[in-house]
């Protein structure tokens, strides 16, 4: 395909070129495995331990130990959920928030299925978190909680109080797990900062590749594992590592660490160029979550009266690349339950769009989109009967 103006780094991120420069080796050369006790097995372990040492560091974690290397950040959600939900030997409370990506929502929702109290905190139409039902929840408690809260939104970018949130599940004597799949990289995390005893990171939303992510496990606390019949990684997940992608994200990580404020900082500039351009084109266009503290790279546009499915498919026949606001479903397009949960009327809804730049998004490839869109938003007026 033709170089594309790619604007749905929430979606997944390229690798960065020194990310498969530092992977290279381990897929031609040092192909040992890490457990073996040969040279061969030393070198690969010893390239493992770096990056575990890499990933702690990017999270402010103090030891290396704390980190456990998963196939994605699906998986190190299931193993934070399930695997603490079924070491405790008392049965837990489960609180969550109607907007988590369902890597959250469905091992929750199957825990509940087999008999824990789940409870889904809702949000306010500005995308933050119902503090007061939060609050209720955690009162309201007779067993131990599990508290499961995103650093970040994927779809609107909005960032909910972590800080506060896990503060208030560790007075309580809780346990907080958060997902920071989409924080990583944008936001600075800092793990003796906010009291998570679990945190979720991807690689392929941090310029690693897809398939690679890490799960933090503060020290001392009580994890099973889902992945029996092999050793590795301490007893909490069986399986020879995945040692070239583990390397991969230890250096995407090393990489986010030294540009996470000048790529934060760019990244919001052309955000919000691109977001005004738009609102000034198109005057029936609502920000989902615009008034709430967001992602630097994340703009969720409300297209009232327009199909978000037409203008994604028509903006990617002019070689842009974006997400709209709904989820294929079994074989249907469910509207979004993150947009849904923000009581967004649906006709601003079935419009969304996600727009998110990245570390390589230029000014020229915004201005390029701001030009193409008004083609765009032109021939669908033509075709819709609300025009
Ligand atoms: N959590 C959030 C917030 C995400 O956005 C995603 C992916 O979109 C995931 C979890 C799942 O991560 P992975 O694709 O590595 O399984």
């Amino acid at each position: 395909m033709d170089r594309c103006i790619y604007l749905d780094h929430n979606a997944t991120t390229p690798i960065a070129p020194e990310v498969i420069e530092a992977m290279q080796p381990f897929l031609h050369e040092h192909w040992g495995n890490p457990s073996s006790l040969h040279a061969m097995g030393s070198k690969a372990k010893r390239a493992v331990d770096q990056a575990r040492r890499s990933v702690a560091r990017f999270i402010g974690a103090s030891d290396p130990n704390e980190i456990v290397f998963t196939s994605s950040g699906t998986e190190a959600n299931n193993l934070a959920l399930r695997g603490v939900a079924k070491a405790m030997p008392q049965k837990l409370d489960l609180i969550t928030s109607s907007v988590e990506h369902s890597a959250v929502l469905e091992p929750m929702n199957a825990l509940a299925e087999e008999g824990f109290k789940l409870e889904h905190v809702p949000v306010h139409a500005s995308g933050a978190i119902n503090s007061t039902v939060f609050a209720e929840a955690l009162e309201n408690a007779k067993n131990p909680v599990l508290a499961s809260f995103m650093w970040a939104n994927n779809e609107t970018g909005v960032v909910f109080p972590v800080k506060t949130l896990a503060e208030a599940v560790k007075e309580k004597g809780g346990l907080f797990h958060c997902d920071a799949v989409q924080a990583a990289g944008k936001l600075g995390i800092d793990v003796q900062q906010v009291p998570v005893d679990l945190l979720t990171i991807s690689g392929h939303k941090l310029y690693a590749p897809k398939g690679i992510g890490a799960l933090y496990v503060r020290r001392g606390t009580r994890m099973g594992s889902l992945v029996k019949g092999g050793h590795q990684e301490r007893g909490r997940r069986g399986g020879t590592e995945n040692v070239p992608f583990i390397v991969g994200l230890g250096c995407a990580c090393e990489l986010a660490m030294k540009k996470l404020a000048e790529d934060a900082a760019r990244e919001e500039r052309l955000r919000d160029r691109l977001e005004q351009g738009i609102l000034a084109l198109y005057d029936q266009a609502v920000v989902a979550g615009g008034n709430s503290e967001r992602l630097p790279n994340t703009s969720n546009i409300c297209f009232r009266h327009m199909e978000g499915e037409a203008v994604l498919m028509m903006l990617d026949d002019h070689g842009i690349c974006v997400s709209t606001g709904a989820a294929c479903e079994s074989g249907s397009i469910e509207p979004s339950h993150v947009l849904k949960a923000m009581n967004i009327e649906t006709s601003l809804i079935n419009g969304a769009i996600r727009f998110s730049v990245g570390r390589y998004t230029t000014e020229d490839e915004i201005d390029c989109v701001l030009e193409k869109l008004p083609l765009v938003l032109d021939r669908l007026k033509e075709l819709s009967p609300h025009f």
